[in-house]
């Protein structure tokens, strides 16, 4: 296949890191990827719920160094480009070529059939014609895109086990915060006459309908839709009027928080609240807020650090 882009990276001192990106600028380079190590361990840290583990390599990559990466295209337009780029800039650099394919592929390698819970089977969908599955599994299959949702975490294999012990078949079901919308389509795949899913990211709705076809469920089952499930009143005005058997939410603390208060009017009578993405030790206080708005917890689940509530009016 051909190589469409050539990744340039120049390994900066901290100190020079805004002398020479503003030389760059200066230069025509019209966008700069600047990696710091402090800044790159603020994100890890921030965005600490998607990660089960962190390579060491790249870790040891990051030590001491920012790093500054540019991109031109392949070819000897590209080549020209670049030497314009770096008039003045009198650093090493490294080039890697990269394939529209490593862009968008290179995290399918990490991605394998999964059992979660007695049942279900999470399948990447480019595995579709060569896993054999045991008798009596529900096959779910997944293309996760770039949204959060293939399944491997912790939390969201606690809502999958949880949909498979509490889910009613043929009741409806809600997700909020859907990501790639793999517990509203697993819900389907188990039983669900029709789900919703609501993420606050629009790439989610897309994907979340992609996975819904690839099981095979149509537009009349399910319904994707972008909105903040905190905010937006509106929104939660019009799931309010649906009435699920089960609410899922897969989110964090803070956004289940304050949204137990509206949780009892998206529940059908005798429905299931299952509240999951929570760090343990911040359960007590996922528990005080439900209990606050009415709703006991029935059930705790616990993985790896994290848990799952769930709960029912009453
Ligand atoms: N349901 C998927 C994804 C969970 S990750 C799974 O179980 O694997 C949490 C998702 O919640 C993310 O996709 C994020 O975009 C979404 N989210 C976070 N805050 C939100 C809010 N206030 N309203 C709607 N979605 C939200």
């Amino acid at each position: 296949m051909d190589s469409v882009w050539l990744e340039v990276s120049l390994n900066v001192k901290a100190e020079e890191l805004d002398q020479v990106s503003a030389q760059l600028i200066a230069n025509g380079v019209p966008g700069l990827v600047v990696e710091e190590e402090e800044e790159f361990r603020a994100f890890l840290e921030e965005n600490r719920q998607y990660w089960d583990y962190v390579d060491d390599e790249l870790l040891e990559r990051m030590k001491g160094v920012s790093r500054i990466k540019l991109y031109v295209t392949d070819d000897a337009d590209g080549k020209q480009q670049l030497a314009g780029y770096l008039q003045g800039v009198n650093l090493p650099y490294t080039t890697v070529p990269l394939r529209e394919y490593d862009w968008a592929h290179s995290w399918q390698k990490y991605y394998r059939p999964l059992a979660v819970g007695a049942r279900l089977w999470i399948v990447p969908e480019w595995e579709r014609d060569t896993v054999q599955l045991p008798e009596g599994a529900v096959r779910l299959l997944m293309n996760p895109g770039l949204t959060f949702g293939t399944g491997s975490h912790a939390s969201t294999q606690l809502c999958l086990e949880g949909i498979q012990e509490v889910l009613r078949p043929g009741e409806r079901m809600l997700d909020l915060g859907c990501g790639s919308g793999i517990l509203a389509v697993a819900a389907l795949c188990l039983g669900a006459s029709h789900a919703t899913g609501v993420d606050i990211d629009p790439k989610a709705v897309d994907v979340a309908y992609e996975n819904a076809a690839l099981n095979g469920i149509g537009r009349d089952q399910c319904r994707f839709l972008a909105g903040n499930v905190i905010s937006d009143r509106s929104l939660v005005e019009e799931l309010a009027q649906e009435k699920a058997g089960l609410v899922l939410a897969n989110i964090v603390a803070d956004v289940i928080i304050p949204l137990a208060p509206v949780v009892p009017r998206l529940l059908a009578e005798e429905g299931t609240f299952l509240c999951s993405g929570i760090i343990d030790t911040r359960a007590d206080e996922v528990a005080a807020a439900l209990k606050e708005a009415g709703l006991q917890v029935t059930r705790r689940r616990e993985k790896n650090g994290w848990v799952a509530l769930e709960a029912k009016v009453g």
